[in-house]
């Protein structure tokens, strides 16, 4: 469905906007046990639950990135000594982008992302069992990472293929999808409205060193004027429309993904077409935490 619309890096990081307390302080949620979270619902339901495969990817694209290739290094350089955990880690996680290409996705360069950000890194231990499972987890402050799937799902369709300058992310929340826009795109900036969600965040990305990613603590709806126009936008939450001031933000010929909707939500991916002019298509049926405006 199509309408028109005229709406009223580099590693390592000094990462200067990346520090703060040296801990996590906003993470604490349900302790342990797997949760069903409303990104999760959609898919579960349809799939008939998220489980890890116990076989080896196919055709996970070899990393072309140099953005990736630094995270990867600063990943394996992390420890000074061998860590079979994270052997273990690396492996799952191939298996779990070789299972998002195997629901769809086809960009390279997102599954190489996908394949390079440890995305237990972002997941409070006793969860981190689930972490390369296709599920959103809780992240504390009822929000959730969002699932693997629809992660690259969105950067996907907002990439189209293109070699992106400068991206913004709506609800950073820990961190997750910000790490991986970072190796897909230039500059990376993030927005988060819950302070303990953005410190939570600094605190999960300080170790991976992230040169080309800025965190920023504000009502992610008014975007970021400053910086703009962005390339690309992602929502990681859903309103009832996209603000104004997002698409205002978007450069000409840029593509902005968001989910949209109350009880039901559909990703809408938005093009912007010329100066008062927007493109806006429909696509498939998602679930996530509302979009909310102020700061907490
Ligand atoms: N990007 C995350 C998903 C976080 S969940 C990931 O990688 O998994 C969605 C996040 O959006 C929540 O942390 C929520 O607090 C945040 N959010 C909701 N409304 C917002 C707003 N107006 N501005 C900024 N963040 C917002």
């Amino acid at each position: 469905m199509k309408e028109r619309r005229n709406p009223g890096s580099t590693f390592p990081l000094p990462l200067s906007s990346v520090t703060g307390p040296d801990r996590r302080s906003g993470g604490s949620s349900a302790g342990g046990a797997r949760v069903a979270t409303p990104q999760t619902a959609t898919r579960n339901a349809s799939q008939g639950g998220a489980k890890v495969p116990s076989h080896a990817p196919t055709a996970v694209a070899a990393p072309s990135k140099s953005h990736s290739q630094a995270m990867q290094r600063a990943v394996e350089n992390a420890p000074a000594a061998p860590r079979p955990d994270l052997m273990v880690s690396a492996a799952i996680r191939h298996a779990m982008v070789a299972r998002v290409a195997r629901q769809g996705v086809k960009d390279s360069v997102v599954l190489s992302a996908l394949d390079t950000v440890p995305r237990h890194a972002f997941i409070e231990p006793a969860l981190s069992a689930q972490a390369y499972i296709d599920a959103s987890l809780p992240i504390g402050h009822e929000q959730t990472i969002s699932q693997p799937y629809i992660v690259a799902r969105m950067i996907e369709v907002m990439r189209n293929g293109r070699q992106l300058e400068r991206v913004l992310e709506i609800g950073t929340g820990c961190g997750y999808q910000a790490a991986v826009l970072a190796c897909i795109a230039k500059e990376v900036f993030s927005i988060e409205r819950i302070k303990p969600l953005h410190e939570l965040a600094k605190v999960n990305l300080r170790p991976l060193r992230i040169a080309n990613l800025r965190l920023h603590y504000g009502d992610g709806m008014l975007g970021l004027p400053q910086v703009a126009p962005f390339d690309g936008i992602i929502l990681a939450a859903a309103g009832l429309e996209v603000p104004r001031a997002l698409l205002e933000q978007l450069a000409i010929g840029g593509r902005l993904v968001a989910p949209v909707g109350a009880q039901v939500q559909h990703l809408q991916l938005i093009t912007r077409t010329g100066k008062a002019e927007w493109l806006s298509e429909t696509l498939e049926a998602v679930r996530f935490v509302p979009l909310r405006p102020g700061t907490v």
